[in-house]
C-alpha cells in the first residue's frame, strides 16, 4: 500500500507526457504537475513543515490548487481544504480549529485572511495571483509573507517581472522527500463539513479512506479506460465530492482532468464541446443550469459517457432530460464528507439502475437501516437512520471525540439521514433527520413535496422547510423559483399540489424567489431559508 501522492509519481513515470490538466487553455503534463508538487512539498519543508502540520489551500479550482493538495501531502502534511467563499470569521474559525501554520491562497483573498490572521496559528501566507485566472505557470506571481514583522514579513518579494512561481521552480528542488508512511493512520486530508446543518467539523480522512473510494469509484466507472478518460473538473476542489471524483479520481487513474474555477453554464458547455469531456461528477443544481440554457440544444455535448449526481435528490425529470440530450448516463449516488465521500451509487451500463434510488452500497461497503436512536436494524421497506461500515470511513472529527463517538455505533457510521432499503438491496434517502417537517402530529418528508414541484413545467428551483404555525405546530413553506418567463400564481400551485400531494402535506405558503441561497456545491441552503423567514416573523 502506498500512499495518496505517489500515485501521482507512478502517473508521472508511467505517462510522463500526457496531460493532466487542462486549465483556460493550457495544458499541464503528469511530469510537470509532479515536478511542481515536489519543488512545492521541498519548499514547504524548507520553511519547518514537518510530518503532520497542518497546510490550508484556500483556492478555487486552478493548476496551483493541484500543486498544493500534492505538495503538501509529499512534504507529509496534513491538507485543509478551505473555501474561498468564507467570509474572515469562517477562516478564522477554520485555522484555529485546524492548526494550520501555511495558508496557500489568491491575492485578492489575502485582505481577509490578514484581517484574522494574528489569531491563528498561521505562520506563513503563500499568495498566488491569477489575474482572472491566467494561464499557468505565466504570470503567476507568488510573493510569501511571513508573520511576525508588520504581523507578516514579505520574504519573497514580487513584482510584474518577478514571478515567485517561476522563482520556487528555480530555487526548489525536484528531490524526491521519503517519509514513512502509515496509510491507516495517517490523516491526508482535514475536511471540514458543509455546514447545512451547523458548525463545521472538521472530518480526518486518512490516506486509505481515500484511496479506498477512489478505488471503489474505478470498480463503478468499470467501463471507462484508464487513462483515456477527460473529466470535467467544476464541482469545487475545496469539497470532498469535487475532490475525490475529480481530482484524485483522475491522478489515481491517469486520466486528464479539465478545470474550470468556478461556474458558468455557457463556459460548462463550451468546455464539454471542445475537451470533449467524457465523466462529469456534477450535483442536481448543476445540470438543472446546464438545462435551462436556452441554446443547449446547440452545443455537441456527446462525448458524455457517465455522470455521478450527489450531494441532493436528483429530480428525475432532470435525469431523464440531460440522459437525453446528452446520450449519456446520469445516475444518482450518495455520500457524506465523513465517508470521503461515496457509500452508495446506481450502476451506470448495466440496465440495473433505479431512478429516485442512491443505489447500491459500493464495493467493500456495508449499509443498513437502524432504528433512530438505537442500532436495531430495521425490515425491508421501513425508514431508519442510513448507516454505513467500510474503508472509506472516517478516522474521527479532529478533536471532537465526543461528536465521533456519537457518530460511531457498534462500528456504524450514523449518517443522520433517513432512508429505507428495498428488497433488492436499493436504497432511498427519505430526507435528513433535522429536516423532517412535523405539521399537526404528521411526519411530512419535503423532498417528496420538492419531487411535485419539480414535476411542474414551470419550477426551475424549489424547497419545502417546516415553518412555525401556532396551530400545526409546524407547516409547509414552499420556496420557488420560476423559469424564465413563466408565471403561475400561488393559487395555481395550490391547485397543483393539491391534485398530487394529501392535503396535510400541500404547502400552506409560497414564496416566490429569483435564486436561492446555495453552497459551494450547490446545495439549496435551507438553514439560511429557514433563518431568514424567522427573522422576518419577529
Ligand atoms: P453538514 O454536515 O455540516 O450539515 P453538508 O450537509 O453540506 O453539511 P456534506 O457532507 O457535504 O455536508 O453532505 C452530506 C449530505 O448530503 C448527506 O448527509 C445527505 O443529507 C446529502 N446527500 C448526499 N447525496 C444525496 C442524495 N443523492 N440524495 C439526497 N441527499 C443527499
Amino acid at each position: 500500500a502506498i500512499p495518496l501522492q505517489e500515485y501521482l509519481t507512478r502517473a508521472s513515470s508511467k505517462t510522463p507526457s500526457k496531460v493532466a490538466i487542462h486549465f483556460m487553455g493550457k495544458d499541464i503534463t503528469y511530469k510537470e504537475l509532479y515536478e511542481s508538487s515536489l519543488k512545492f512539498a521541498n519548499y514547504l519543508v524548507s520553511i519547518g513543515i514537518e510530518k503532520g502540520d497542518r497546510v490550508a489551500i484556500m483556492l478555487p479550482n486552478c493548476p496551483q490548487g493541484v500543486i498544493g493538495y500534492f505538495g503538501v501531502l509529499y512534504a507529509g502534511g496534513i491538507v485543509v481544504q478551505t473555501n474561498p467563499l468564507y467570509t474572515e470569521r469562517e477562516i478564522e474559525y477554520q485555522m484555529k480549529d485546524s492548526g494550520a501554520k501555511v495558508i496557500l491562497s489568491l491575492d485578492i483573498l489575502y485582505p481577509r485572511i490578514a484581517k484574522v490572521i494574528k489569531d491563528t496559528h498561521l505562520e506563513h501566507v503563500i499568495i498566488t495571483a491569477i489575474k482572472d485566472y491566467l494561464p499557468f505557470p505565466k504570470n503567476l506571481v507568488y510573493p510569501f509573507i511571513q508573520k511576525k514583522q508588520y504581523g507578516f514579513k514579505v520574504t519573497v518579494e514580487h513584482s510584474g517581472s518577478n514571478h515567485l512561481f517561476t522563482e520556487i521552480m528555480r530555487v526548489s528542488t525536484t528531490e524526491p522527500i521519503t517519509l514513512n508512511f502509515n496509510i491507516e493512520e495517517d490523516i491526508a486530508l482535514l475536511q471540514y463539513t458543509g455546514g447545512t446543518t451547523g458548525y463545521p467539523k472538521g472530518v480526518m480522512l486518512t490516506h486509505k479512506n481515500l484511496i479506498a473510494n477512489v478505488q471503489m469509484c474505478s470498480v463503478w466507472m468499470s467501463e471507462c479506460i484508464p487513462g483515456e478518460e477527460v473529466i470535467m473538473g467544476v464541482l469545487p476542489f475545496f469539497h470532498v465530492y469535487g475532490m475525490t471524483t475529480v481530482l484524485l479520481l483522475s491522478v489515481m487513474r491517469g486520466d486528464k482532468m479539465v478545470l474550470l474555477p468556478k461556474f458558468d453554464v455557457e463556459t460548462t458547455l463550451k468546455t464539454i464541446q471542445k475537451q470533449k469531456t467524457t465523466l462529469f461528477p456534477g450535483a442536481p443544481t448543476l445540470y438543472i443550469g446546464l438545462l435551462n440554457h436556452p441554446d443547449i440544444a446547440k452545443y455537441n455535448l456527446s462525448s458524455i459517457k457517465a455522470c455521478m449526481s450527489g450531494s441532493a435528490p436528483l429530480p428525475i425529470e432532470v435525469q431523464d432530460k440531460f440522459e437525453k440530450i446528452t446520450g449519456g448516463k446520469l445516475v444518482e449516488g450518495y455520500g457524506l464528507t465523513e465517508t470521503s465521500p461515496v457509500t452508495h451509487c446506481n450502476f451506470i451500463w448495466h440496465n440495473e439502475r433505479v431512478k429516485g434510488s442512491v443505489g447500491v452500497p459500493w464495493p467493500n461497503t456495508d449499509a443498513a437501516i437502524l432504528q433512530v436512536d438505537s442500532t436495531k436494524p430495521l425490515p425491508i421497506g421501513e425508514i431508519g437512520e442510513i448507516a454505513v461500515k467500510g474503508p472509506q470511513v472516517m478516522k474521527g472529527y479532529w478533536n471532537r471525540p465526543e461528536d465521533t463517538e456519537m457518530a460511531m455505533r457498534d462500528g456504524w457510521f450514523l449518517t443522520g439521514d433517513l432512508g429505507y432499503m428495498d428488497d433488492k438491496g436499493y436504497f432511498y434517502v427519505v430526507d435528513r433527520k433535522k429536516d423532517i417537517i412535523i405539521a399537526g402530529g404528521f411526519n411530512i418528508y419535503p423532498r417528496e413535496i420538492e419531487e411535485v414541484l419539480y414535476e411542474h413545467e414551470a419550477v426551475q428551483e424549489c424547497v419545502a422547510l417546516g415553518v412555525p404555525d401556532p396551530y400545526r405546530g409546524e407547516t409547509v413553506k414552499a420556496f420557488i423559483v420560476l423559469k424564465e418567463g413563466m408565471k403561475v400564481t400561488e393559487e395555481e400551485f395550490n391547485k397543483y399540489c393539491r391534485e398530487n400531494l394529501a392535503a396535510f402535506k400541500v404547502p400552506r405558503i409560497y414564496e416566490f424567489r429569483n435564486e436561492l441561497p446555495k453552497t459551494a456545491v450547490g446545495k439549496i441552503l435551507r438553514r439560511t431559508l429557514q433563518d431568514e423567514d424567522k427573522e422576518r416573523i419577529q
